[in-house]
C-alpha cells in the first residue's frame, strides 16, 4: 500500500472515532458465553434511550450479530465517494458487521490475519457511521492476537468483560481483566451469563453451571461486578429468530437482569 493511502486511512479512522462519544468493546475470555448476545442487547437497549449506537461486529470466526438482529440478508451500500453507509437497524441503531460481505453464510471464513484486521480498519475508516453517543464493538473471543490488534486500534475504550459462572471461569476472567488494564482501558465490569435456570415447571432455580463465578471473579480482581443473566430459553429461540430478547421479552427475568446492567453502565459514564 501507498504510504499516503495509510497516511489517509489514518486520518479516517482519527476522524471516525472523533464522532464517537463512548466505546465498548465487549469481551470475554472463549468462546460460546453469551458475548454476541450481550453485544447485541446492549446495542439495544442503549439505542431505546435515544442514544446513537453504533454496533461494529468484529467476531469474524461467527458473524452473528447480524442474524441475531434479523437483518442477515441485507447488503452494505456507498454513500458518496469512498465510503460505506452502515445498515439501520433502527432509527438509532447502526450496524456494520462482515456477514453483510459474504455470499454465502455458510462458507467459514478462512481470512488469514492480516486481511481481517484490513477489513476492521476499513469498517472504522471508511463506513459513514455520523456522529454516535456509543460505538459497541462485538470483540472476537479470547485474548490472543486478533482481539489486543482490535483493541490497539480503537483507544481509550471501556471493556465489559463476559463471563459464565463456572470457577473455571475465573481463569478466563482473571486474563480478560489483565488484557483490559494492560490496553488501558476503562473496566465497565464482569457480567455473569448463563447463570441459573428458572424451571419453567416449578419455578425453582437450577444452577446449571454453578452460580456466582463471575462475582467472585470480579471481587477477586477489584473491577465492579454489573450483574447476573439466567439461562432463559427464549433467549435461544428470539437470538435465532433474529429478535433481541431485552425486546421482545421485556418482563423476564432476563431482560430485568439486563436493564440493570445497563443502567450501571449509564450510571458509570454520567460519573465519567
Ligand atoms: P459468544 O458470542 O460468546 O460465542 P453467543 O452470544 O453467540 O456467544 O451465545 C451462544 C449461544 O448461547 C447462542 O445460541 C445464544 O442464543 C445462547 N445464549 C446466550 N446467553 C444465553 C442465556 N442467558 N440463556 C440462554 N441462552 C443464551
Amino acid at each position: 500500500m501507498m504510504k499516503h493511502q495509510i497516511n489517509e486511512e489514518a486520518k479516517n479512522i482519527t476522524e471516525t472515532l472523533s464522532n464517537i462519544k463512548k466505546r465498548i468493546l465487549v469481551f470475554s475470555g472463549k468462546g460460546g458465553v453469551g458475548k454476541t448476545t450481550v453485544a447485541v442487547n446492549l446495542s439495544f437497549a442503549l439505542s431505546e434511550q435515544r442514544l446513537k449506537v453504533g454496533l461494529l461486529d468484529a467476531d469474524i470466526h461467527g458473524p452473528n450479530v447480524a442474524k441475531m438482529l434479523g437483518v442477515e440478508g441485507r447488503r452494505l451500500e456507498s454513500a458518496g465517494e469512498n465510503k460505506i453507509l452502515p445498515i439501520a437497524v433502527t432509527k438509532n441503531l447502526s450496524l456494520v458487521s462482515m456477514a453483510f460481505l459474504l455470499r454465502d453464510e455458510n462458507t467459514p471464513v478462512i481470512w488469514r490475519g492480516p486481511l481481517k484486521m484490513k477489513l476492521i480498519q476499513q469498517f472504522l475508516s471508511d463506513v459513514a457511521w455520523g456522529k454516535l453517543d456509543y460505538l459497541v464493538i462485538d470483540s472476537p473471543p479470547g485474548t490472543g492476537d486478533e482481539p489486543l490488534s482490535i483493541a490497539q486500534l480503537i483507544p481509550a475504550t471501556g471493556a465489559l468483560i463476559v463471563t459464565t459462572p463456572q470457577d473455571i471461569s475465573l481463569l478466563d476472567s482473571r486474563k480478560a481483566v489483565n488484557f483490559a488494564r494492560k490496553l488501558n482501558f476503562t473496566i465497565y465490569g464482569i457480567v455473569e451469563n448463563m447463570s441459573g435456570l428458572v424451571c419453567p415447571h416449578c419455578g425453582k432455580q437450577i444452577n446449571l453451571f454453578k452460580e456466582g463465578g463471575g462475582e467472585r471473579a470480579a471481587l477477586e480482581l477489584g473491577v465492579p461486578f454489573l450483574g447476573k443473566i439466567p439461562i432463559d430459553p427464549k433467549i435461544v429461540e428470539l437470538s435465532d429468530s433474529g429478535k433481541p430478547f431485552i425486546i421482545h421479552s421485556p418482563e423476564s427475568k432476563a431482560s430485568k437482569a439486563f436493564q440493570e446492567i445497563v443502567a450501571k453502565i449509564l450510571h458509570m459514564n454520567r460519573n465519567s
